[in-house]
Order: C-alpha cells, then sequence, then structure tokens
C-alpha cells in the first residue's frame, strides 16, 4: 500500500490536493537530503480534507527548489484518496491519524501502513515529527504534545504560545512519534485561511534549520489538558435550527479557549427524547454527569472549563466530536 521514494514526483510542488491521487496514486513516503544528514518528518493530508499543511509544505520546498535543504526532510503523504473527494475519510476507511501504533483500532491494512511508517522513520532517527490539521471551528493555531518533555514543548511553543497537552484519542501520529523524537500536532486553523499556510510554512522553515530543541521548559507558554471529549449519542437528531432532540447554542465556536462559566448553556432540549451531552475521560468512561447538567431543558457546564474544537459543522460533530473541554496545566 505504501510507496516510498527519494525524490519529489514531477507536479508535486503545484499539485492540488484534490488531484494528488493521479500523481501519487497511494499514500507516500518521500526522502529528500540535506545539509544535516538527521531527518525532519512531516505528515500531512492524514485528513484529506485538510490541505493547509500540504500547501505550506509545497510553499516551502519551493522557496529551496535551487538549494541545498539544511536538514533532510521525510514527508509521508496520507489519505490521498481521500484528498481526491475533499473528504476527511473515504467510507468504509479508518480514520488516518486513529490507526497509529497504540490504536483501540482493529488491525487492518492501513494499520500496518502507519506501523511500517513509523519503522522506517525509527531507522532514521528523526529530529522531530510534525503532523499537520486544519479544524472546522473558530480555534487559534496552536500545537498539541502528548507528552511533557521541555523538547517537545519547545517545539509547540515555535509554533504558538497555547499548547494543548493530550493523551486520548489513541492511535494518533504525534503519539506514536513521541516514543521516537519530540512530536507534535499542529492545527493550523480553518482550510483556506492564507495565514494559516503562511504559519504552518515559516515554522517548517524555522524548524529545519534548528541545530536542537532547548532542554528546558519554555517560560511563555499557556499549556491545557484535554480532560474530556464531548460526543452526541448517535440516535439523537441535533442541529442549530431548532428541530431534532436538542438544539445547538449557535455561538459555541465563540467559546473555544475561552474560559467559560458555569451555567454556561451549550444546547437546549426539544423533547424527552435527549438526556443530554456525552462527556467522555481518557479512558473511556462516560463522565457526562461530572461537566453537565440540565437546567431547565437547557444543557449546562456543571463546572468552569475551556472548550475547544467546538464546530458547527454537523458531519464533523457526527464523525469525530462537538468539542474537547480543557482545563489550565500549571508547570512549575
Ligand atoms: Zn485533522
Amino acid at each position: 500500500m505504501l510507496n516510498e521514494i527519494n525524490a519529489l514526483p514531477d507536479g508535486f510542488l503545484e499539485v492540488d490536493h484534490k488531484n494528488i491521487l493521479e500523481l501519487l496514486k497511494t499514500p507516500t513516503l518521500i526522502h529528500l537530503q540535506g545539509e544535516n544528514p538527521q531527518p525532519l518528518f512531516i505528515s500531512t493530508l492524514l485528513h484529506g480534507n485538510e490541505d493547509t499543511g500540504f500547501i505550506a509544505l509545497q510553499s516551502f520546498l519551493k522557496k529551496y527548489e535551487s538549494l541545498k535543504l539544511p536538514r533532510a526532510i521525510s514527508i509521508f503523504i496520507g489519505n490521498v484518496e481521500a484528498a481526491g473527494k475533499d473528504v476527511r475519510h473515504l467510507e468504509g476507511q479508518p480514520d488516518y491519524n486513529r490507526i497509529w501504533p497504540g490504536t483501540e483500532h482493529e488491525d487492518c491494512e492501513e494499520a500496518r501502513m502507519m506501523q511500517s511508517v513509523v519503522e522506517i522513520m525509527q531507522a532514521k532517527r528523526p529530529f522531530a515529527s510534525i503532523d499537520l490539521h486544519n479544524n472546522t471551528g473558530r480555534n487559534p493555531h496552536y500545537g498539541c504534545v502528548n507528552r511533557l518533555s521541555p523538547q517537545y514543548l519547545q517545539l509547540a511553543r515555535l509554533f504558538s504560545h497555547t499548547v494543548v497537552y493530550f493523551t486520548s484519542p489513541k492511535g494518533v501520529q504525534s503519539e506514536a512519534f513521541a516514543k521516537i523524537c519530540p512530536a507534535v500536532t499542529l492545527e493550523c486553523g480553518k482550510v483556506g485561511e492564507l495565514d494559516g499556510v503562511e504559519h504552518a510554512s515559516r515554522f517548517i522553515d524555522t524548524t529545519m534549520q534548528l541545530e536542537h530543541l532547548p532542554d528546558h521548559k519554555p517560560s511563555d507558554i499557556d499549556l491545557f489538558h484535554t480532560v474530556a471529549r464531548v460526543t452526541i449519542s448517535d440516535e439523537i437528531e441535533f442541529g442549530f435550527d431548532g428541530r431534532g432532540d436538542i438544539t445547538l447554542d449557535g455561538s459555541i465556536e465563540l467559546y473555544n479557549f475561552r474560559e467559560v462559566e458555569e451555567g454556561t448553556a451549550f444546547a437546549s432540549l426539544n423533547n424527552g427524547k435527549a438526556t443530554g451531552l456525552q462527556a467522555w475521560d481518557d479512558d473511556g468512561n462516560d463522565v457526562s454527569d461530572k461537566y453537565f447538567e440540565i437546567v431547565d431543558k437547557k444543557i449546562v457546564l456543571k463546572k468552569p472549563m475551556m472548550p475547544s474544537m467546538f464546530t458547527r459543522n454537523t458531519e464533523v460533530i457526527r464523525q469525530d466530536c462537538l468539542c474537547y473541554l480543557m482545563e489550565r496545566v500549571v508547570t512549575d
């Protein structure tokens, strides 16, 4: 399934992500040489419609078209089939960012491919790993880490003051690479925003020129820990227009990365069918009662929290989740 090559295919720097399937045919790992032989690993298009990282990579590589790269780089272009359809993943396909080593997903061809990407890269002792994503709601640009070690936080801090630490969901790229090298997942805003492309491209360039990552904790970061993932039960109809069982608050995206007070309503109940939102902790335990209660047919927050990744995209809410709830991490 995996294609491994040592040069950029003709047309790579210009191709639109929707046409990448014709160019690459399958998920592809590309190794390019550079001044420093220890490679930076970058993955993108693990979600086929999230093209900001791919465009940023093209822009970075164009800059070095006639120059030697400061260090070697290995690029993994993930779900090329989903990219062709401009969707996160095709029906019947697993989510390409839930099937890396450590996954809870059942064994499948795609999971074995991710395993082999990790093994190939492990042998090359990567300098760092970056996985580039977009989200659908209104969020600041931020980096996510799966470890709180200094170099991991430094790498994330190079991208943004805002850093999120998470240990669930399982099977994500950055968690698998965290065992090998400093690793981050970068959320570069919404698809189609030019500043996300420029920011990610600058970040790649900066990281490629680094000799090493400082071995002390960055002092100026806003660090948050994801404590719960919020979903809506499959049999519940929901929306923003007052129909169905639950009506979500139309301004939920404005709560992202804001300290939201207890008693804030995220949704209202339209009938007796829905009993509320579901919240899950890192171990998959139902912790809904810890964070939500029903007051006057409204689903309200039981304690002050900071949400992230709230989106108004009902398809994404169904496929992924409504939001995450976070708490601030105080480091010494
Ligand atoms: Zn993504």
